[in-house]
């Protein structure tokens, strides 16, 4: 039988309220860039609440930092909870900061209640999920996962030509271990939802089943360029005209599928108002949690592209550009993360992720799922960004269940 330990909602809102402050900006938003001054104080702070908890916190190298709260059983692995206090240049007071404040105020509520689990618990802060200082995103999740190599990590440079090797030891946040060696019995993520689906519906709890696939095309369609007056419209060959034709059929085929398709950047030249356009070149996202229906989604845009192309006799080119599989998350945490909303009666539903987080790369190595809370008006990456305290505290219940609920599964 589980204890019934509740998380206090209050405690975990005026840590979010607290923290803030450290880089907050005054339209009520944060900029806390990855390795940056804001960054290392909220990691001082971070470090000091962990460890007036008594856990004993480990910096590897490529500067996440694991709290681990000890359990009856130290050969077991821990069960951990995380996600990221870095922002974006103007990001909000939720984005990531609610899965490490929420993963503390259990630690919190763990500690105050003397309650001792079988395993270890441990809490990460990864470094650099944003990705907006230094890019790729997500990368001290991906070195972890072995995705990225430390090297790789450490090569990558801000706009200012900093790289972010530098940034890490000048903030004093390199540790000595290899990232991955306290390998993880599973991973659960409390965050925003990022997009309006649980607001909409009136959800408390997202039950996050997986993150879908990406993929990104640069694409060009070559027409010719001619005189707009002269040029009888059977004889044009209009590459923006193809372009129209592809770009509406591609709507269509990411509804018929159930996915998701952008075209997000688009150029058209040489750009007078008098010369049929020869060039347009632009970009292509398309998304899909299943990465089979994601595949079938590209082969008809190809085609579509083909296509338009041909009725205007214009070549075309489509070029990938990045490639992220669908990642479905672990049937048994996603069943925990289930039955901590039964259990406590809150409105939950699955739910994909639109959006990529740590829990994609801690995916691929432990068993890991994620869980959502509302945001207004699905808002995020924004300093408007909000969220009730009501559901940041639900959220935390749930993690706090469902880790539980790990823990006592033998
Ligand atoms: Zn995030």
């Amino acid at each position: 039988m589980l204890a019934n330990l509740t998380i206090d909602n209050g405690r975990l809102w005026d840590m979010l309220m607290e923290t803030a402050a450290i880089g907050g900006t005054p339209k009520g938003g944060i900029r806390r860039l990855s390795l940056s001054d804001e960054d290392r104080r909220v990691r001082d702070w971070f470090r000091r609440e962990c460890e007036a908890l008594g856990c004993t916190v480990h910096v590897d190298t490529a500067g996440n930092m694991v709290a681990i709260r000890p359990g009856k059983d130290p050969t077991k692995k821990p069960i951990a909870m995380g996600s990221h206090l870095d922002t974006q240049p103007t990001g909000g007071k939720f984005d990531g900061i609610l899965g490490v404040l929420g993963g503390l105020e259990v630690m919190k509520t763990l500690h105050q209640a003397g309650y001792e689990t079988s395993s270890p618990v441990a809490l990460v802060n990864w470094t650099n999920e944003e990705g907006a200082r230094f890019s790729p995103s997500m990368v001290g999740s991906a070195v972890y996962a072995g995705v990225y190599s430390q090297a790789q990590m450490d090569a990558y440079k801000d706009k200012d030509g900093v790289t972010q090797g530098e940034a890490l030891d000048a903030i004093g946040y390199r540790g000595q271990e290899k990232p991955g060696s306290l390998g993880f019995q599973a991973y659960f993520e409390l965050h925003i939802e990022q997009g309006p689906i649980l607001e909409e519906e009136g959800q408390t709890i997202g039950i996050v089943t997986g993150i879908q696939g990406i993929k990104w095309f640069t694409c060009t369609i070559l027409g010719r360029e001619s005189h707009a007056g002269t040029t009888p419209m059977a004889y044009r060959r209009d590459a923006l005209a193809a372009f129209a034709e592809a770009a509406t059929e591609i709507r269509k085929i990411a509804l018929d599928h159930g996915g998701l398709a952008t075209i997000g950047i688009v150029s058209a030249h040489p750009g007078s108002p008098n010369i049929i356009p020869g060039e347009v070149r632009f970009t292509l996202d398309m998304r899909h949690h299943q990465d089979a229906e994601l595949k079938h989604m590209v082969t008809k845009a190809k085609v579509a592209i083909a296509e338009a192309s041909t009725r205007h006799d214009a070549a075309y080119t489509v070029e990938p550009l990045q490639d992220s599989p669908a990642q479905p998350f672990d049937e048994t945490c996603i069943a925990m993360v289930r039955a901590a909303t039964e259990k406590l009666g809150l409105k939950a539903r699955e739910i994909t992720s639109g959006a990529g987080h740590d829990a994609m790369y801690t995916a691929r190595v432990c068993p890991t799922s994620m869980i959502f809370v509302p945001c207004a008006e699905g808002l995020s990456h924004n300093e408007a960004e909000s969220a009730t305290q009501a559901d940041c505290g639900h959220g935390a219940q749930v993690l706090l269940e469902a880790v539980l609920a790990y823990d006592a599964r033998g």
